[in-house]
């Protein structure tokens, strides 16, 4: 079983600018692997939704300093890439169905 490996359970920082996932969607585009914001990241790792959906994000693969995650909406599919204790998060695209299963055991 998976767990948040990098998932402390204090948030990295109380303040930031956004307060909508939508903002983050519309900004950056949900099949790039783009690198976001300090706001985008820090929302994100406060509230572990998908900017895309508003789903939680399900804790992936740990390696080093980062994790991988993933929307739990299905439909989605979205994955990120990062550590929430650091503030820090990337896109890594929407990922395949199979990934979805074997990854984070999902279908
Ligand atoms: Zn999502």
């Amino acid at each position: 079983m998976l767990s948040f490996n990098l998932f402390p359970k204090s948030k990295p920082r109380k303040f930031n600018t956004f307060n909508r996932h939508e903002d983050i969607a519309e900004r950056t585009d949900p099949t790039s692997r783009v690198t976001l914001s300090r706001d985008e990241n820090l929302y994100l790792c406060n509230t572990r939704c998908c900017p895309d959906c508003g789903n939680k994000l399900l804790p992936g693969p740990c390696g080093g300093c980062s994790q991988n995650m993933a929307c739990s909406n299905i439909e989605c599919a979205s994955e990120f890439n990062g550590s929430i204790g650091f503030g820090w998060l990337e896109r890594n695209g929407k990922i395949s169905a199979e990934r979805y299963r074997t990854i984070y055991g999902r279908e």
